[in-house]
């Protein structure tokens, strides 16, 4: 699953078919051998490089396959109870946003509406009696981000938050409720500044007002925490 995001990270933004095509080098084009192919343990083998050309592989490939480990050794260990598989669907289709959204700050709705079905799917079959709690984080969490959608623009007369990190938090909110919305947004504005400063200190940019920061990891990010540790809480 993590080489499949990966692949879908690094296509989808671009508009290329993510299915069909045969994975190739994209400096020379050479084509990738089946063994090229296995997850982490040839990244680390060819030490990130094309084997003819000497190319840099994209980051992306290795830290999303890693991540998709991390997500199913998460759920595996702290999911509810009986929603292991459904969270880690969740999961995943939280780290493909989270990585789309790294390399070309868009947040796809066909990805958002995948993770809002999994949580109505996960309401039904394993808290059917707690819906409204759900149903009403799903609307607040998105109104709230419209609302700071709206009001950045009216003040500073420029964008400031994308449509879709309303339509993801609204999906969380669906997920967790609408009692973990503040958690999920203290957590994910807080590592996204931390992120962002670590970011420009190494970088060569400095942070400004107007730096561009992608938001949608960190909600992402967040969310799954916040998935993860209600029923530590509650135990
Ligand atoms: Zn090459």
């Amino acid at each position: 699953m993590g080489a499949f995001i990966a692949r879908l990270a690094m296509r989808w933004p671009e508009g290329e078919p993510w299915l069909a095509r045969r994975s190739a080098c994209r400096s020379c084009g050479k084509p990738l051998q089946w063994w090229e192919l296995l997850p982490i343990v040839s990244w680390l083998a060819r030490r990130g490089k094309c084997r003819q050309c000497g190319t840099p592989f994209p980051w992306m490939r290795p830290v999303c396959e890693v991540g998709g480990l991390l997500v199913a050794l998460s759920a595996w260990a702290f999911a509810p109870d009986g929603t292991v598989i459904l969270s880690c669907l969740f999961g995943w289709t939280l780290l493909a946003l989270a990585a789309i959204d790294l390399r070309s700050f868009l947040l796809p709705d066909p990805l958002n509406l995948l993770a809002a079905l999994l949580g109505v799917l996960m309401i039904w079959l394993t808290q059917p009696d707690a819906w409204a709690e759900h149903l009403i984080g799903g609307a607040a969490g998105y109104l709230v981000l419209l609302a700071v959608e709206f009001s950045y623009r009216f003040i500073r007369g420029r964008d400031g938050l994308g449509r879709g990190d309303a339509k993801l938090f609204g999906v969380l909110g669906l997920w967790v409720g609408w009692m973990r919305l503040p958690d999920i947004l203290l957590v994910a504005s807080l590592s996204g500044i931390v992120a962002a400063i670590v970011a420009s200190r190494l970088g060569s940019g400095s942070l400004k007002g107007t730096t561009a920061i992608a938001f949608g990891p960190w909600l992402a990010l967040a969310g799954w925490i916040a998935w993860l540790s209600g029923p530590l809480l509650v135990r």
